[in-house]
């Protein structure tokens, strides 16, 4: 255990003392980094450091008009945190919580996600500080296209390809493709952006990918018995916090392999239904009314009520920092899949580990959407549309290989923990998140030094 990380974990163990969780999303991100890099040997500290530092971070600032004439200043971000295995990869999001620091936290946990998924990309992230509700489709536009011309040529086929996030969607990507595709025009730009429209080059299978992803990972941790108590999802009782284009197809499919759901909410509220939720019902209600609260047959809870009902598996698939130190020790699931990007935070999980709960964390459970980017962008180069059932086939090839990867890691790590002499060292969670992030920053290290250092 290096020094950097024993003062890390102690710094946390403090915290938690005093009732105080940090929640920074940095801080949580440069943590967690460093507790694994405990245990990757053979890493120069100069490397470690450049393996935790974003390559590049673009603010910009630009105004907008509006519908009624007036002009507002929107500020957007985007983060490239690495380029090792290829060109940057990561979503857009359009909401009020975005800043730097959660841009630049986002943007590393994308590069763990494409090197756990073994996909030729770095981590980037990227998004405007507005709330959609609030703008206009034509405001959208604007702002869409006027934050992709601040970007320039920071984003492009072969430097950083943006994606759907939070409040961002096929149309959005439509517009991004089209705005850079104006500004580039003479060539085949459709690999500048992937979740388009299929009539733009979008892929088949990829608005459902990253809630299918979950369920791939789900299965296959499952079907190797390492998940007590749970022997397959036929009969699982399932709870999804988020009814977005995640948690709807993750609800969906889900049942489709046998599982009930429960409950499900959106920004508005949770709805449960003991016996079941007839979904059909709650996303036709969702379209009319643009809630699913309300939906007929159900019962109305919060968003916090929800995280904390008995069921054997809780996929959050919202925002991130919902399962925190305050409320995980209410925590009644059996498995949680984290379909959502950092929802359980770094207090949550000593907890959450101390009570026998599992989670499958992030970088591997929700790597579908990355995945079937990939597939997109390479069909886009290609100038191909491949069948679904060859997107279903590589999607599932690729996670149940990097959770096999992950369970083959636990199994070492924990080994390692047994016979380490190193009594001052504080207890490492030998959990699946840290397996994941061991094995991808390995890789990640593996291709740096390969490449060798510049020059
Ligand atoms: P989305 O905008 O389509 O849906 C977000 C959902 O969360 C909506 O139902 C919204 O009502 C709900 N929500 C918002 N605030 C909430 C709150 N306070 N409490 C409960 N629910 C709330 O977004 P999405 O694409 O489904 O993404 C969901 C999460 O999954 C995000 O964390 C995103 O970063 C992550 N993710 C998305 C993808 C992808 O391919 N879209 C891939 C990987 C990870």
């Amino acid at each position: 255990m290096n020094e950097q990380s024993t003062a890390g974990a102690q710094e946390e163990l403090r915290a938690q003392a005093a009732g105080a969780e940090n929640l920074d999303p940095r801080e949580i991100s440069s943590r967690r980094f460093r507790e694994a890099t405990a245990h990757v040997s053979g890493l120069k500290r100069g490397l470690i450091d450049f393996l935790n530092s974003p390559k590049r971070t673009i603010e910009v600032c630009f105004p907008v008009q509006m519908d009624d004439n007036s002009v507002r200043t929107f500020q957007g971000y985007r983060v490239l945190h690495s380029r090792v295995l290829g060109p940057g990869k990561g979503g857009i999001r359009y909401h009020p919580t975005v800043t730097r620091e959660s841009m630049a936290a986002l943007a590393e946990l994308m590069t763990w996600k494409c090197a756990l998924a073994d996909v030729p990309f770095g981590g980037a992230k990227g998004g405007v500080v507005c709330d959609t509700k609030s703008l206009s489709e034509a405001e959208l536009r604007r702002v869409t296209r006027r934050f992709i011309t601040e970007l320039g040529d920071d984003i492009g086929p072969h430097t950083d390809i943006p994606a759907p996030d939070l409040y961002t969607n096929q149309q959005t990507m439509a517009w991004i493709y089209d705005t850079y595709d104006v500004l580039h025009p003479g060539r085949n730009n459709r690999a500048v952006v992937t979740g388009k429209p299929l009539a733009l080059g979008g892929s088949l299978g990829r608005e459902d990918a990253t809630g299918r992803g979950c369920l791939y990972v789900a299965e296959r941790f499952i079907a190797r018995g390492v998940i007590p108590e749970l022997s397959s999802l036929d009969g699982a009782r399932v709870v999804i916090q988020g009814f977005g284009e995640v948690g709807a197809a993750a609800a969906q499919l889900f049942q489709m392999a046998g599982a009930h759901i429960l409950a499900v909410s959106d920004s508005q509220g949770a709805i449960v239904d003991d016996s079941g939720l007839d979904l059909g019902t709650a996303l036709e209600h969702k379209v009319v009314h643009e809630t699913v609260v309300g939906t007929p047959g159900t019962r109305t809870i919060t968003n916090e009520d929800l995280l904390e009902l008995e069921c054997d598996i809780l996929i959050p698939a919202a925002l991130g920092g919902q399962i925190h130190g305050g409320n995980a020790e209410r925590i009644s699931a059996r498995l949680i899949v984290e379909a959502a990007n950092s929802p359980v935070t770094p207090a949550a999980d000593r907890i959450l580990h101390a009570k026998g709960i599992q989670v499958l964390p992030d970088i591997l459970a929700s790597a579908g959407g990355v995945t079937v980017s990939f597939f997109e962008w390479v069909q886009n180069a290609a100038n191909e549309r491949w069948e679904l059932d060859e997107i279903h086939r590589q999607l599932s090839r690729r996670l149940h290989d990097a959770s096999d990867t992950v369970l083959e890691r636990r199994e070492r790590l924990r080994a390692e923990v047994a016979s380490s002499t190193d009594d001052a060292a504080p207890e490492t969670i030998t959990d699946w998140r840290m397996a994941a992030l061991i094995a991808a920053i390995e890789r990640l290290a593996r291709v740096s030094l390969q490449r060798g250092i510049w020059p």
